[in-house]
């Protein structure tokens, strides 16, 4: 077995002068005989974090660690900071050294006769992902390969549990400052993936699990593809969903490997595909189960060194009329074009400059299609919307570690068995995924016999669904509706471990079931109650056991919504908190924990938006100017058709309760009771501001106006729309901020975008008003306060905010 080592330099800045770096000190003798010398065993490169020297000829691995374990005293015992680097035409200042890393290196190479067996295994990493160090050790490893005579062809595996490659380092990425740098970061991956591809010998990837982004990027470059069937394995370029493209040829060699309409699919969606997916699209060569992945992937370097062809996927009659002939191909490009168009309104880049990428290429060929592809990956990676959307990805990763509160993590509690009480509307859902994706025991009590005949067969109907989805077996469905099960009664709750009451939104019924369930759960069973409006507080003051009564807020449909409010009341333990955000998790939820206080967050902020949408409408603004102003801004939906979906009873409650707690800025305009009395209720039941035949939303109602008895005159400005309605929310936000109802901005924005759908570009209510700046909001706040009364006056912090030029983000 072989290794290799690297020692990275991580300078803070780059050296006045720079040559070619010789590092003197390194050079010295004593250090094992074949790493340094004249036969060119060294390689000495730059990389974008300061310079990387790595050891990558073969030597015995034992030897690598001890040389490396060497490396490393040095490194600690001279102290990096002192080390001067004096060679004619170097000058390193000491000052501007930073740390120094020695590690083993990321690949192994053990041999099965002629062929090299690559294996990818990121020292200290949870994941593979390509780093500068790691694409440099990826070069100097298939280069020396390729010359090496008793080597006739390659395969590279994964010594990551289910991860082949899960893409390129997102953190070394960030440091990028210029469109420059970036161009050269993905023009030099390329060259590495293109000297692989042009490998004499065949090079053979064996994929278990997730292989994205890079990571395909490279298996791609490679000559051929085994991949395990199971669900662990998924293949994907998700670039555009960090508002970039696949920058290692991935634009190129996707649409040459699986057509045209095929490729713009997987990358204009960022979307991965399953094995079988995979596949069938040509992605993968050969699908194999787990314990021959290697032997397999053996096999076909094998029998490829000795001359075998690949297989090459049979075109269908839509690939020669639309991907291989160039009218067909303009057909797919226009077309493309347009569809994204109408899907990110112009907001998102990354998809247009993707289609341009793969359109170049396949126009002019592969080298100047990679040239465009890396221009285009420079643009995209220094552009606003990839350092929001980079910046949230960073902020969903941190939310998924935190539980929410402080917590011994041994007091966090597992959870295997549910109980949801309540099986209308909200609790059936709940159950459903409870079993689904977070495949506990699930059992339903309702006093309704008939609801829990309903939620019993919501569930499993769940179940059935997911299968299609390809997300479960015929096995996992069978096994898991066998877990769902209910009644009119408590049996069988004296052994669950957190139980979900979605009764009726009336703080005397849910007290009652609290009590109810006291009697017959263990102490140790958590019990969250599901509500948008009940302060927890008063939910738990009655119980015997306060401390593990909390509530949660799931948003409708909860099968499709992906946020989850947890409210810990002012006498739930922490482990009772951390348990429902865990299980929230298990649930396939982004959890944010709040401060007990009316409307939690999503809904405290929405109210004012919602409200000043209906002033609007009472002064004869236009539904569709309302709602097309806040597509504009980025909402999937305006604020009217929000209402519609969300139903205007709910929204009539919510806003009462808001009104009641913060009195007269929250009154909302006689809009929504109005509808409510006409039974105009939304979408569910066909007719709110807008009118829906079977499920399908249609045009505006005219009859709303009568109802409201307004006549729509002249419309705002779009931009003033916004003004107006944007000022609320974000007014609103700042209090809700200022009253720690979220506990750092980053769940408030996180909460914002998963709640109801934020711009994810504009990174979030919090972000936003950062990067407006306090000052404007606060001018347009008394803009408009001037104009339509006290309900604009400005928020206490964001006077102060102003004043002193403070930001959320520092
Ligand atoms: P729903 O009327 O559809 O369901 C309530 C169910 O509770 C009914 O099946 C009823 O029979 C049952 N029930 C009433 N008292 C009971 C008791 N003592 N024991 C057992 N079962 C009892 O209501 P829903 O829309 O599902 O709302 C449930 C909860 O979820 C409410 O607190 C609501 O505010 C909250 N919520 C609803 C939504 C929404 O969009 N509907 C969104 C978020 C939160």
């Amino acid at each position: 077995m072989y290794g290799h080592v690297v020692l990275r330099v991580v300078e803070d800045a780059r050296p006045a002068t720079m040559g070619e770096p010789t590092p003197n000190w390194l050079d010295r003798p004593n250090l094992p005989a074949g790493l340094t010398g004249p036969s060119g065993e060294r390689r000495a490169g730059y990389g974008r974090y300061g310079r990387t020297w790595s050891y990558p000829r073969g030597i015995e691995l034992e030897d690598a660690e001890s040389f490396a374990v060497e490396l490393r005293n040095r490194v600690e015992r001279r102290g990096f900071d002192g080390l001067s680097f004096s060679h004619p035409g170097i000058y390193v200042a000491p000052a501007v050294l930073g740390r120094a890393e020695v590690a083993m290196g990321a690949l192994t190479i053990d041999r099965e006769l002629d062929v090299a067996v690559v294996t990818f295994d990121l020292p200290d990493e949870p994941v593979n992902k390509f780093t500068d160090a790691v694409i440099e050790e990826f070069d100097a490893t298939f280069e020396r390969l390729g010359t090496d005579t008793s080597v006739s062809a390659i395969v590279v595996l994964s010594g990551k549990r289910d991860i082949f490659i899960a893409g390129a380092d997102i953190d070394g990425f960030v440091s990028i400052q210029t469109r420059e740098e970036a161009e050269a970061v993905s023009r030099e991956g390329q060259a590495v993936l293109n000297r692989i591809a042009d490998s004499t010998k065949p090079i053979v990837v064996g994929i278990h699990g997730a292989c994205l982004g890079g990571g395909l990027e490279f298996a791609l470059a490679a000559h051929y593809r085994v991949a395990t069937d199971d669900q662990k394995t998924q293949l994907g370029l998700p670039e555009v969903q960090l508002g970039l493209i696949p920058g290692l040829g991935g634009c190129q060699r996707l649409p040459r490997l699986i057509g045209l309409r095929a490729a713009l699919d997987l990358i204009l969606t960022g979307k991965s595909a399953r094995s079988q997916k995979a596949l069938r699209l040509g992605l993968v060569d050969e699908l194999v189960p787990q314990l021959s992945l290697r032997e397999t992937a053996i096999r076909a370097a094998r029998r490829l060194a000795q001359g075998g062809r690949t297989k090459k996927r049979r075109p269908g009659l839509w690939d020669l009329v639309l991907d291989r002939n160039p009218l067909g191909r303009r057909i797919v490009f226009s077309q493309a074009r347009k569809t994204t168009l109408r899907e990110t309104k112009g907001h998102y880049p990354a998809p247009l400059a993707a289609i341009g990428a793969v359109e170049h290429g396949l126009r002019h060929g592969l080298t100047e299609g990679l040239k465009r592809e890396a221009q285009l990956f420079g643009d995209l990676a220094v552009s606003d919307v990839s350092r929001k959307l980079v910046q949230l990805f960073f902020a969903t990763t941190s939310l998924k570690k935190d539980s929410g509160v402080d917590v011994d993590p041994d007091a966090i509690r597992d959870v295997n068995r549910v109980g949801v009480v309540g099986a209308g509307f909200m609790g059936a859902a709940i159950g459903a995924v409870a079993v689904a994706r977070a495949k506990v025991d699930v059992r339903f009590r309702d006093t309704d016999a008939d609801r829990v005949a309903s939620g019993v067969s919501h569930a499993r109907s769940h179940l059935k669904q997911a299968k299609r989805r390809r997300r479960l077996t015929s096995h996992d469905v069978d096994r898991l509706s066998a877990m769902v099960a209910g009644g009119v009664d408590y049996a069988g709750f004296e052994e669950r471990d957190l139980i979900i009451e979605a009764v009726f939104e009336d703080l005397e019924v849910k007290r009652k079931v609290v009590a109810e369930l006291e009697e017959v759960v263990p102490d140790t069973c958590v019990i969250a109650s599901n509500t948008s409006t009940i302060p927890i507080t008063q939910i738990q003051a009655q119980a015997t056991h306060p401390e593990r009564v909390l509530g949660v807020h799931f948003f409708s449909p909860a099968e499709k919504m992906p946020l989850l409010e947890v409210i810990p009341g002012s006498h739930t333990a922490s482990w009772a908190t951390a348990t429902a955000v865990k299980f929230g998790r298990a649930m396939g939820k982004t959890v944010i924990v709040l401060r007990d206080s009316p409307g939690f967050w999503v809904n405290r902020i929405l109210a004012p938006y919602i409200n000043e949408a209906a002033w609007l409408l009472v002064e004869g603004t236009s539904i569709e100017a309302i709602d097309r102003a806040m597509t504009r801004f980025g909402f999937p939906v305006g604020p009217m058709t929000l209402i519609d979906e969300v139903g205007i009873d709910i929204a009539e409650k919510t806003s009462k309760v808001l009104h009641d707690a913060f009195g007269a800025r929250l009154a909302p305009p006689p809009v929504v009771d109005k509808l409510v009395k006409a039974g105009r209720l939304g979408r569910k039941a066909g007719k709110g501001f807008y009118r829906y035949t079977e499920g399908r939303k249609g045009k505006v109602d005219r009859a709303v106006y009568d109802v409201l008895d307004v006549r729509p005159n002249r419309d705002p400005k779009l931009g003033d729309i916004e003004t107006r309605l944007m000022a609320a929310m974000l007014n609103e936000a700042v209090r809700a901020v200022s009253e720690s109802v979220v506990r750092k901005p980053r769940d408030g924005d996180i909460g914002a975008i998963f709640g109801f759908g934020f711009p994810p570009f504009r990174g979030g209510p919090l972000r936003y008003i950062d990067d407006l700046g306090p000052e404007k909001l606060l001018t347009n706040l008394e803009h408009l306060a001037s104009r339509h009364g006290d309900r604009f006056a400005p928020a206490e912090r964001l006077v102060e905010m102003a004043r002193t030029g403070q930001r959320f983000y520092q």
